[in-house]
């Protein structure tokens, strides 16, 4: 339960980063995570085929709420909302129930960012590419059905390595080619958050590897679609509601005008793999918070050694030590959203001191927060333990968030790169050898 009148609310969520409308969204979401998610939230997981709990929330939540067209453009119907506090807001109410479904949520976002920032931006390219694919998808996002979007780059060799700036798009494996009018496009995807349910995919390809940036290319793919196929849903450990799965492009045929290619594509790519910092990091918080209201009841209501545990110091220094980061973290991610936020002061998201910002908040957040809900589970002795009292799924998720966007690594190493040259490309001695 969000109390927005408490004193506690009010530090946590200054004015200066959240304004009246945000904070009305907020509670708008967050009263719905408290009456659609939460009553289900131990169930999710178990929903193999999605059909009981999980479509059935997504739709009250992406075509209920709109949050579906939150990134499509006001000239093609869409919510705009580009607000970085207001997404890390809604990230977060999000994860405090479930990790997964906020994944889906902010990874139909991410499909569209690129087209967005294209749309957005002043150049006549990107412009003419975001008006060629909203013109064609936005209606699908705006409808009255659930639609789905997919940001894929991940690969079989390594993610992290098309991630990697200093890689300049050299090791992405997916050829785009320019036949005639068409993107002709091959090669395979892996752990696409959305895949294999997405109704559009944007696709990070290269045309010629040794070329690097000058041959990167970013296609949009729809499906269902002659050519795109996909293995089977990966069982992760947690974080079931988002789907995971290998998509095959087989020769597959778009319009050239789906497509952008070269030093603006590479722009788009790094400003879109940069724009999620602050809102995995609100993902951690929510899902840390949601973990501590869990352990705050049981340690309250469970007598042991005499008294209710939550009066015992050792268990005070636990919670007190979760209370502390949850607000530390807060702090530092609504900073970081408002950064990004404002462009014109704080730089671009894919500058290298941006990136390093991003990165250091980012990793070390998502990094503690499995750690601290592994410590608060010893408070909870084997009742923690048990699917049905809540505790648990944190536990599960939490190690989940520190895998994606780069893992909490290649954050660390994009946070070095601000203060010393440090080498981690995938090229060179004992590396790979750079493509001829
Ligand atoms: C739930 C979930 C959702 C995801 N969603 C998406 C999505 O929407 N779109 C998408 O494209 N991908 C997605 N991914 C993939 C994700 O981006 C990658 O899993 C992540 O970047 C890590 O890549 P990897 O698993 O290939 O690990 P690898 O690249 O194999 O890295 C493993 C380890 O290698 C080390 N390493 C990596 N690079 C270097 C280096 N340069 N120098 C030294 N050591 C290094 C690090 O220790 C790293 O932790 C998702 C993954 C998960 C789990």
């Amino acid at each position: 339960m969000l109390d927005q009148t408490s004193q506690w609310y009010k530090l946590q969520y200054p004015e200066c980063f959240v304004n009246e409308e945000l904070r009305m969204m907020q509670k708008t979401l967050a009263d719905f995570v408290d009456k659609e998610i939460m009553p289900v939230r131990d169930q999710i997981d178990d929903d193999v085929t999605h059909e009981k709990i999980v479509t059935p929330i997504l739709k009250k939540l992406q075509v209920g709420l709109g949050y579906q067209k939150n990134k499509i453009p006001k000239d093609f119907g869409g919510n705009q909302q580009l607000s970085m506090v207001g997404d890390a807001l809604m990230q977060e109410q999000m994860s405090r129930a479930d990790y997964g479904i906020s994944l889906h949520s902010a990874c139909t976002d991410w499909g569209l960012v690129p087209a967005a920032l294209a749309y957005l931006s002043p150049s006549p390219t990107g412009n003419a590419w975001g008006k060629a694919v909203f013109s064609e998808f936005a209606p699908k996002f705006t409808g009255k059905e659930l639609a789905v979007a997919c940001m894929n780059f991940s690969e079989e060799d390594s993610a992290c390595d098309v991630e990697n700036p200093m890689n300049e798009g050299r090791t992405v494996k997916v050829r785009a080619e320019l036949k005639g009018n068409e993107w002709v496009v091959n090669g395979n995807k892996l752990w696409a958050s959305n895949a294999g349910i997405a109704d559009l995919n944007c696709v990070v390809c290269n045309m010629d590897p040794s070329k690097g940036i000058d041959a990167f290319t970013l296609v949009y793919v729809p499906e269902p679609w002659p050519g795109v196929s996909h293995g089977e849903f990966e069982v992760k450990c947690g974080a079931n509601a988002d789907r995971n799965t290998p998509t095959y492009f087989d020769n597959v045929r778009v319009p050239k005008e789906w497509g952008i290619q070269g030093p603006e594509a590479w722009a788009i790519f790094t400003n879109t793999v940069s724009a999620p910092m602050s809102l995995n990091a609100a993902n951690a918080v929510g899902l840390l918070q949601g973990a501590f209201d869990v352990l705050l009841e049981y340690t309250e209501g469970r007598v042991a050694g005499g008294k209710p545990i939550s009066k015992h110091l050792h268990a005070a220094m636990i919670l007190g030590e979760i209370a502390s980061f949850i607000s530390v973290a807060r702090a530092a991610i609504l900073e970081l959203a408002y950064q990004y936020d404002h462009m014109d002061i704080y730089g671009m998201w894919n500058t290298e001191s941006m990136m390093a910002k991003g990165h250091a908040v980012h990793a070390y957040i998502t990094r503690t927060v499995p750690d601290l809900v592994s410590r608060g589970l010893e408070l909870m002795g084997s009742f923690g333990l048990v699917r049905e009292n809540g505790y648990e799924k944190y536990y599960r998720d939490a190690v989940v968030l520190k895998i994606v966007l780069g893992g909490s690594h290649l954050g660390y190493f994009e946070a070095c790169k601000q203060f010393y040259d440090l080498d981690y490309s995938s090229f060179g001695p004992g590396k790979l050898k750079k493509p001829a």
